[in-house]
């Protein structure tokens, strides 16, 4: 298993799987969730409204998975990362279900390569630091993709990564 980090914009990166920090209503939102429903047009809200219908939506921790749409990406697969509520909330342990639940359907749609965004580090706060570190573990303890990417928005995430990434291997 490959696993890096890169600088940019998560809806131009060329993977089999791009991952999206969804909201619970899958109706989309904001920040990495905006830009991915714009970039890959409405058959991704299409399907994620036919998931809602089903399934009502998306627990935290949990993945869906939908096309890809315009993306270059094969698939989608929507998330819900926790919200940083102070840290005695379950937080860490899923936002770490998130990272094991995407790759176990990345796999289960024979994906070779999934990119990630940095889960819960926008507008539900968690702590970027400690956000890495549960994301880079749990992929290191899940080595069933071949490659991995990081897709780090933000500085301070990127130098975060880069440093997790790199020095420390
Ligand atoms: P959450 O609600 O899970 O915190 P956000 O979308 O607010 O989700 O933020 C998650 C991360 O996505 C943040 O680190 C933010 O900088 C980053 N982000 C925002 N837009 C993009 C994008 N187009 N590509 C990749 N990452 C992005």
């Amino acid at each position: 298993m490959k696993i890096r980090c890169v600088q940019g914009d998560i809806t131009k990166v060329t993977a089999d799987i791009i991952v999206n920090a969804a909201n619970t209503s899958l109706l989309g939102g904001g920040g990495v969730d905006g830009a991915i429903h714009k970039a890959g047009g409405k058959t991704i809200l299409e399907e994620c409204i036919k998931i809602r219908n089903k399934q009502g939506g998306c627990k935290t921790g949990e993945a869906v998975i939908t096309t890809g749409g315009l993306l270059p990406a094969k698939y989608v697969i929507h998330t819900v990362g926790s919200v940083w509520n102070g840290g005695s909330n379950n937080e860490e342990e899923l936002l770490k279900n998130c990272y094991s639940n995407s790759l176990k359907l990345a796999k289960e749609h024979n994906a070779k390569s999934i990119a990630f965004p940095n889960i819960s580090t926008g507008i539900y706060k968690f702590p970027k630091e400690k956000a890495a570190l549960i994301a880079v573990n749990t992929i290191k303890e899940n080595p069933i993709i071949d490659e991995v990417i990081f897709v780090c928005y933000d500085d301070e995430n990127y130098g975060v990564y880069k440093k997790l990434l790199y020095m420390f291997v």
